[in-house]
């Protein structure tokens, strides 16, 4: 991945940038509460980096954040409006996600998956062609996406062939190519190697810092410490904490969540399991 500093995906803060908010949320499957009164609104040039034990409720709440689960109770208001009452192409405008699990039916090639991305801007004034068909918006947010997330060498491969790290990369930039002012990943630096890694923590700065809302669920809280202005702790579907790192990141928050020690040092934090009595 790389930045380049014109990049057509980095869009400009106005005062129309949308920007979310989650107001006291819950979700259940079935008998499982997963959600238990959440709210938390990520901000226009910030990054929000949501962290907390498997199964704490992470992915689901980007799941509702995007539309894709409906809340038990409580609303997501896009802007000023509940989420439901926007059309499913104008969430995708404001809103791109990158799956925990990258998953691509049929045998469509990187290129394909990647211009699955500009579908929210079919046949929109100016951003696709007649009839829907890919336009030279299309063409340029494609190779942009490309170029961004290192895969253009792979874009005529086919995508159930790749590794998970670049089906990773490819995941990525569909969203990229989404160009939507709200981006939420999950865990998307799992499958990649150090180098991509930074590379898409680059990425997300740049996306930020041009007026961008990125979420980012992740496990390293180094990573978040270093990356993010804004961190959510969830715990068993309850969000324990919101703040600052260095509001959130101490070992008198973080060890009774994680069942850790965690030590805090001038040169970061440090974890060990507890001693086995
Ligand atoms: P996290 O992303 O923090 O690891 P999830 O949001 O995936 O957690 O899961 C939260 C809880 O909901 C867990 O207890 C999980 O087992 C449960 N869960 C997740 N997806 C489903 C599903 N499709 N059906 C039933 N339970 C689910
Ligand atoms: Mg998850």
């Amino acid at each position: 991945m790389q930045t380049p500093d014109k990049s057509p995906s980095a869009p400009q803060p106005t005062a129309h940038t949308p920007t979310l908010r989650a107001d006291n949320i819950s979700f259940a499957y079935a008998a499982t509460l997963a959600l238990s009164n959440v709210s938390f609104a990520p901000r226009a040039g910030e990054i929000l980096a949501i962290v907390g034990p498997n199964g704490s409720g992470k992915s689901t709440l980007l799941g509702v954040l995007l539309g894709a689960l409906k809340p038990t109770n409580g609303t997501v208001y896009l802007k000023d409006k509940p989420l439901a009452a926007y059309p499913p192409d104008a969430i995708a405008r404001a809103i791109a996600y990158v799956p925990q699990r990258p998953t691509v039916a049929f045998g469509f090639t990187v290129e394909e998956v990647v211009l699955m991305g500009r579908w929210p801007h079919r046949g929109s004034s100016g951003a696709s062609g007649l009839l829907g068909l890919p336009g030279p918006d299309d063409a340029a947010a494609v190779t942009h996406a490309l170029a961004a997330c290192d895969i253009t060498h792979l874009a005529h491969r086919r995508f159930r062939e790749l590794s998970g790290g670049e089906q990773q990369r490819a995941c990525l930039a569909r969203a990229l190519a989404q160009q939507s002012p709200i981006m939420l990943l999950d865990e998307p630096m799992n499958a990649l190697d150090l180098r991509h890694q930074l590379q898409l923590s680059h990425l997300l700065q740049t996306l930020a810092s041009g007026g961008s809302a990125i979420v980012l669920v992740t496990h390293d809280l180094r990573l978040a410490a270093s990356l993010a202005q804004q961190i959510a702790l969830m715990d068993r579907g309850k969000l324990k904490a919101v703040g600052t790192p260095s509001q959130v990141l101490t070992p008198q928050v973080l060890e009774p969540i994680y069942g850790v020690k965690v030590q805090q040092s001038p040169a970061g934090l440090t974890f060990a399991l507890p001693p086995i009595i």
